[in-house]
Order: C-alpha cells, then structure tokens, then sequence
C-alpha cells in the first residue's frame, strides 16, 4: 500500500507518545491541518523501499528479484529519491534477518502490518513495519528514517502499542510471553532493543485505557512537555505550552539566595527552559504566518527580508565579460572539490568506505553540552595524570 495515503487514527500510534501525556491535545489537534514535509516525504520513500526488500527477502516466490528491481527502480524516479536509501534500508534488512534466524525458532514475518488496538484506545490502529512471530517470542521492529533525534525503544509507546494489538490479532495461534521491541535509525547509527513481559505490557495497556478514555472526551489535563509538545499540531498556539514556558523563563525562587547560581542551578535551568526556545520559534513562525496572511498579531509586522541579487542569464553575462577580455575559465569559475560527505552520499555508505575509508581520519568534533542521558562519552580538558607524565618526560 502507498504509505502517504494511508489513514490516521484519533488515537494514533505514532502520537501516542503525546496523548498518553496531554490527553486532550488529540482533540485539539483536530483543528490543524496534517501537514507534511520533505524529511517527511523522505521517510515515507525510505519506508517504501525497506518493505520492497523486506517482502523479497522473506516471500521471495512472490516476490521475487525481478519484481523488486521494478519496483525500485520506480522509487529511484521520485524527486526526493537519494542513493544512500539503498544502503540505510540494507542495514534494516540485515538486522531484521538476524532476528529472524536467532534462536532457531522459525517464524512468520508480518510486513507493514495494520495493528488494531482499539481494545485499548478506542478506534486506535497503526502500521507496524515489520512483525515477527517466533513462538512465545513477538518481536515489533520499527525503522526510523530521521536523524535528529535517536529514539528508544525502551516503554516506547508506540511500540507498546503495536505489541498490544498484535498480542489482540494472533492471540489464538501464540501465546507470546516476550515482547521483544526493536528500533534500527541507521542514518545516526542508533539501534535500540527492549524486551518486557506479557505483564509489564498488560500493566501498560491498562494505563492506555485511562488515558485513551480522557483523550477521546478531550478531558484531562493540558500537560506541556519538550517531547509531546514537539511534534504536536496545536504547539504554536497552545494556551498551556505558552503559559508553562512563560512561567519557566520568568519565574522566580523566593527568599534569599546567593547572587550566583550553582552548578546545579544551571542544569536545572537548561532542563526547565529546553523548551522555551523551540516554543518561542513554533510562535514566531506561526505568527508570521499570520501576519502574512493579513491577519494582524499584535505589536508585530511581516517585512521583506534581505534580498539577494541573481543573474537574469548568466551564460550571456558571462559571454559578455569574456569578450570583454577576462580569462572566462581562469576567472570567473573556480573549481570545488565536494565535500566528503557529499561523496559518501554520491558513492553510498558501503562503497565509499570500500574505496576510500582508508584516506578518511576522524577529527574530533567542537565540544557540545547535551543532556546526561546522551550515549555519547563524555569529555573534559582536564588532563590526566597519566598525560601529565607523558608531558613532562624524564626531567
Ligand atoms: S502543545 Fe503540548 S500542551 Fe498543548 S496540546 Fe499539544 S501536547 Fe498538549
């Protein structure tokens, strides 16, 4: 099925994440249109190529080389197309082919898989990339085309969700006892595994009930936060997210305090204000929108940005100003090598490695403040006694 047609619950999975926390936010956002962008678009065309290579590594009769190839190449002639799908979908694949074959339990793969579970979230459903049944194993794997942030799979609701309703469709042919859910983001080398028991997600899919029961009234609590908010449709103009971040970036503690804040002061401060600055940009952008639009925003104008000048026809510029006697090569053109990461994408991850991995050191990256949780290691400039003696030598 073409992904960008498919329908949206109320009660979607892949929202779940914001109306398990801000139930009324799914009756809110019905007021927005769904828009889309072109990471958006990307994903979807990645998405559609994993389940061409999926499907063919697993129903190969029915699928086989020939048609895959077809069908790929017609992804290839879509304008958002890039080489690089080719080797991140690769990566999916062969993490799911070591799924399947571990343990030695044979199997049967679900791809993209419509999951009911509206027993849980009334008339909630969603599209589970690819499902495999193995005994008293289900496992829910989940390919993320992004980039920006490395999502876990760790009481992942979405992926929660999925196991719950899966657990629903094939509860009469296994008894799964292991959910084991997976998330493969290759494009940031993020893989994520967490298996919890058939308890741990029952305990789960009564929590969904309570929710999904508010968030289907629009009841509950409007309850702001940097990770429900993101992706929320009503962000900009959200009466509770604009009184929380205004309350987080102008409140202040009473009593008497030192006249310098602490080191834990700071980190509670960066915590608190993280989304102050993306609510403030959500507002702008909105705001200029309406602007735009005619519709005035108090104390605030839409201008014309600086400009930037463009050749009507540069090849006749350029003709000009050759006959004129510059050197047009020599002068007017300059010759750029591309970037290596611009080659990586030209050749795909594999292949450049294979060609040139050797030529390519790795320097290190301008030290950047992120959050404890991060996975990646941390640093500081202090040096070590051991450096120190390095350092030093034998005088
Ligand atoms: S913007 Fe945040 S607080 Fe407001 S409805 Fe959406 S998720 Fe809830």
């Amino acid at each position: 099925m073409e992904h960008e047609k498919r329908d949206h619950a109320l009660l979607s999975a892949s929202g779940a994440n914001r109306w398990l926390a801000c139930p009324p936010s799914a009756k809110l956002e019905e007021q927005f249109p769904d828009t889309t962008s072109d990471a958006a678009r990307e994903g979807t065309l990645a998405h559609e190529l994993a389940e061409l290579k999926v499907r063919n590594y697993f129903y190969t009769t029915d699928f086989g080389k020939r048609k895959l190839n077809a069908a790929v190449k017609k992804l290839q002639k879509e304008d958002l197309w890039q080489d690089e799908m080719m080797g991140y979908t690769d990566q999916y694949l062969d993490y799911i082919r070591v799924v399947a074959m571990a343990d030695r339990i044979q199997g049967t793969a679900e791809i993209e898989k419509r999951v009911d579970f509206g027993r849980w979230a009334p008339g909630g459903f969603g599209t589970a990339d690819c499902l495999l049944l193995k005994g008293n194993q289900l496992h829910v794997i989940d390919f993320k085309y992004g980039k920006g942030v490395p999502v876990s799979a760790e009481e992942n609701p979405q992926m929660m969700l999925y196991a719950l309703g899966a657990r629903d469709m094939y509860g009469i042919l296994y008894h799964f006892d292991e959910f084991h859910l997976h998330i493969i983001q290759p494009r940031i080398d993020n893989v994520s595994e967490w298996t919890c028991t058939e308890e741990e997600l029952l305990e789960f899919g009564s929590y969904v009930k309570e929710r999904s029961a508010l968030a289907i009234d629009g009841a509950g609590e409007f309850c702001p936060g940097e990770s429900q908010c993101r992706f929320c449709r009503a962000k900009a103009v959200c009466r509770a997210r604009a009184e929380e971040n205004v309350r987080l970036a102008f409140s202040q503690d009473k009593g008497k305090l030192p006249p310098l804040i602490s080191s834990e002061d700071a980190g509670r401060y960066l915590s608190l204000g993280e989304d102050v600055k993306k609510w403030l940009e959500d507002l702008k952008e909105w705001a200029l929108g309406e602007c735009l639009a005619g519709r005035p925003v108090l104390g605030w104008k839409a201008v014309e940005g600086r400009g930037s000048r463009d050749w009507i026809d540069m090849d006749a510029a350029f003709g000009k100003l050759a006959k004129s006697g510059l050197a047009e090569e020599a002068v007017l053109w300059e010759k750029k090598p591309l970037t290596l990461a611009q080659v990586e994408k030209l050749l795909g991850k594999k292949d450049f490695q294979d060609a040139v991995g050797e030529f390519v050191v790795k320097n290190p990256g301008k030290p950047a403040l992120v959050k404890e949780s991060d996975k990646s290691e941390a640093i500081t400039n202090k040096v070590t006694a051991a450096e120190a003696f390095a350092e030093g030598g034998e005088s």
